[in-house]
Order: C-alpha cells, then sequence, then structure tokens
C-alpha cells in the first residue's frame, strides 16, 4: 500500500484522492494551495456577496445548516453578529445525537437569539435504512448524509430563502476535491455522486417494497425548476475566509461555551460531538472495509495545517486507528444487531490488498504506513497534549443513549 508522501492518507481512500508524480495526494496539495491563496480578497467578495442578501426583504436573509458543533456555532456568529444577516438554522436530526450535541445546538440557539428548525424523520424509518445500507455498502450513515444536504434545500424553497451558507467544503475539502472559486451546484445528479455515493432514491424504492415514496420525503430533492424560482444559491465560507479548525474552536469555547467531548475516538475532543456514529460505528466500518478511519483524517489535517510532524501523526495513528469504538454496542442495542452478524455484513467488502484472513477465522491487516515498526509510540501523550486546545468537557453529558 502506497501512502502520500506529506499526510498519512493511504492510496485506497474511499473517496479517490488523486496523486502527483512525487507521490503526494490531492488534499495536501489543495491544502499549498490555501496557503497561496489572497484572503484580503477573498474577504472582499464575501463582504460584497453577502450585501446583497442583508434586509433582503424576507423573513429570513439566509439559513445556516447547523449540526451543533463548533463549525456551526462559529457560522452562525459570523453570519448573524459579523455580517448582521438574519438566518434560520436549519438541523436534519440524525437520531443519533448525543445529549453533549442536543445541549450545545441550544446554546447556539440561546447565544445567538435565532430561530432554527430541528426537522426529525422517522426514527423507524431510519432505523430500516440504516440495517439497508449497512448490508448493501457497509456504511449506516446514508440517510443523514442525504438529509443534511436536501432538507435545507426543501426549506430555502418551502420559505423562499435564496442562500445557503455552509461552513467549510467538510470531507471534500480534505481531499481536494474542491476549488476556492467554486459555489454549491445544486443538481440531484451531484448531490447522489457526492454526497449519497450514488445510491439514488428511486433505487431504495425499489430495494425496499415495504417503503412508500412518502416515508422518504426528507430525501426528496426539489425539482430544478423549484430551484431556480427561488434563485437559491449556496456558499462555503471556508472558501472566503481561512477555516483554521483550531483558531475557530477556541474562539467559540472561550467566547461561547461551547462543549468538547469528554472521550473521543481519536485525540480529537472537539469534532463530532454532535454524533455517536460519525466517530464511532461508522467510522470503525470504514476502518474494517479500508483499513484507515477518523485517525487518518485528524492526523492529515494536524500535519496540513503545521500542527504536527508526519512522524508525530503516524505515533498518533498507532495508537488510536484500530481501536474499537465504545458506542459499537449501543449500536447493536439499537439495531438489534450482533457483533457477530456485523463482522458478517462486513466481511466481503474488505480490501483483500489490506486485510488477510488468519486460519483461526480472525482478520490481520498485512499493510501499515511503518511496515518496519521504526516509529514506536512513545512521547505521544506530549504531543496528545499539545493537540488537544482548550478543553471544556462535560462528563456528565456523556450519555450512549440515542436521542430523537
Ligand atoms: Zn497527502
Amino acid at each position: 500500500m502506497e501512502y502520500c508522501k506529506k499526510c498519512v492518507y493511504p492510496k485506497n481512500t474511499a473517496v479517490k484522492l488523486d496523486w502527483d508524480d512525487e507521490g503526494v495526494c490531492s488534499g495536501c496539495r489543495y491544502f499549498e494551495e490555501l496557503d497561496r491563496a489572497d484572503w484580503k480578497e477573498r474577504r472582499l467578495i464575501l463582504d460584497r456577496l453577502l450585501d446583497r442578501y442583508r434586509n433582503s426583504g424576507n423573513t429570513y436573509d439566509c439559513i445556516i445548516p447547523v449540526s451543533g458543533g463548533k463549525d456551526s456555532h462559529y457560522q452562525t456568529y459570523l453570519i448573524k453578529e459579523v455580517y448582521g444577516l438574519n438566518p434560520l438554522l436549519v438541523t436534519f436530526n440524525h437520531i443519533c445525537s448525543p445529549l453533549l450535541g442536543i445541549k450545545n445546538m441550544a446554546n447556539i440557539v440561546e447565544k445567538f437569539k435565532v430561530d432554527h428548525i430541528r426537522y426529525t424523520p422517522n426514527p423507524e424509518v431510519i432505523r430500516k435504512l440504516m440495517k439497508y445500507t449497512l448490508k448493501k455498502m457497509g456504511d449506516a450513515c446514508w440517510f443523514c448524509q442525504t438529509g443534511v444536504v436536501t432538507v435545507p434545500i426543501q426549506i430555502a424553497v418551502r420559505y423562499r430563502i435564496p442562500l445557503i451558507v455552509w461552513g467549510e467544503h467538510g470531507w471534500s475539502h480534505l481531499f481536494g476535491k474542491s476549488k476556492l472559486s467554486e459555489t454549491v451546484k445544486f443538481s440531484t445528479e451531484e448531490r447522489t455522486k457526492l454526497f449519497m455515493r450514488g445510491l439514488s432514491v428511486d433505487q431504495v424504492l425499489k430495494d425496499n417494497p415495504e417503503f412508500e415514496r412518502r416515508d422518504l420525503s426528507w430525501a426528496i430533492y426539489p425539482s430544478e425548476e423549484e430551484i431556480q424560482k427561488v434563485g437559491i444559491s449556496g456558499i462555503y465560507l471556508g472558501n472566503y475566509l481561512r477555516w483554521n479548525q483550531k483558531e475557530i474552536t477556541e474562539f467559540v469555547i472561550k467566547n461561547f461555551g461551547f462543549k468538547t467531548r469528554p472521550k473521543a475516538r481519536t485525540y480529537n475532543t472537539y469534532a463530532d460531538v454532535d454524533c455517536h456514529l460519525c466517530s464511532g460505528t461508522n467510522d470503525y466500518l470504514k476502518y474494517l472495509k479500508y483499513g484507515y478511519g477518523r485517525a487518518t483524517d485528524h492526523v492529515s489535517q494536524d500535519i496540513r495545517e503545521g500542527r504536527i510532524t508526519r512522524q508525530e501523526g503516524i505515533k498518533l495513528l498507532k495508537k488510536y486507528e484500530h481501536v474499537r469504538p465504545e458506542d459499537l454496542d449501543t449500536f447493536f442495542k439499537e439495531m438489534d444487531l450482533t457483533e457477530e452478524e456485523l463482522m458478517k455484513i462486513v466481511e466481503p467488502m474488505r480490501d483483500p490488498n489490506v486485510w488477510q484472513k488468519q486460519a483461526d477465522g480472525s482478520w490481520a491487516k498485512k499493510v501499515s504506513i511503518d511496515p518496519d515498526n521504526l516509529v514506536d509510540i512513545s512521547g505521544v501523550e506530549e504531543i496528545e497534549k499539545r493537540l488537544n486546545f482548550v478543553k471544556n468537557w462535560a462528563p456528565e453529558e456523556l450519555d450512549p443513549r440515542w436521542h430523537f
């Protein structure tokens, strides 16, 4: 297995990276592009753009899709307090929120004095969908990735709100799949390809005759005509303002009381606070299939933003990448599934370039970023201490249940 010479991504990522002749991935090259960008100029473009929407005459000037995390706090702060727009906050409730995520969301509404719609789909439908996509593609989060990009557009159409403001370009940004000058494309095709990983609503209905179309109404994208009638456009704030995770997290903790996780799957306690699955079970599934997971995302980001060296990153990977997440048992209980059943589902999806079945039936990784075991994990606590910025733990809110 080849790994990026700068970060720690392997060549077999679920979303394919591009690689140049020097063995460097497109995500790393994208970060170099960010370093070269003229951020003063980009900020002026944003100023002019938002001027057009302030006091638009609508009840709301824009929609901010929010999850309750650090970025949600920061987006709302910028739009409401810095730019003076009147936003409507919209959350697709993925039903796997820990109490901590719900409290952080309530904190945003209270601190910034904004209106908020929290759209909760029927949990029974969601559980069935999770099982279906788990079996079909080894991923329980398809419904969530679909809902978070669909529901804000549905609400924009319904309330006639012409602007949607996202934060960072998310994983697309991690993999260098976006350009700074890019605006959001609102086509069903783009959405299906990028966020829904090729699985369309029509296919879901075909595979699951027990569902009616209206069971999936939150997943049905408005028509091109409806979108054009309101003139909806979308932006990523991270394309105009340098989006530094460390600075943003410290800022929203200090100024607005954002709460971090008491315990996380990796050393990073401020990411994914709003979902059990993203940083737990679903990430572990990725590890079982491809041999890498969230730790690779976090380490690569920290290397690219200059907080650690690649060698230090490998120490962190060795400590965290393979760890079984604590929320796995909650997942089994909520889904009425056993660990054995899960392993059976995943087995045919394991990348044969990465995994090898042992004589006793267990699986061993046959590739490593450090094949000769030259990097030991001594001093890893010091690195973690350096990375885990300001802590704002809420241990009493570490609640393993799912909340609706
Ligand atoms: Zn890279």
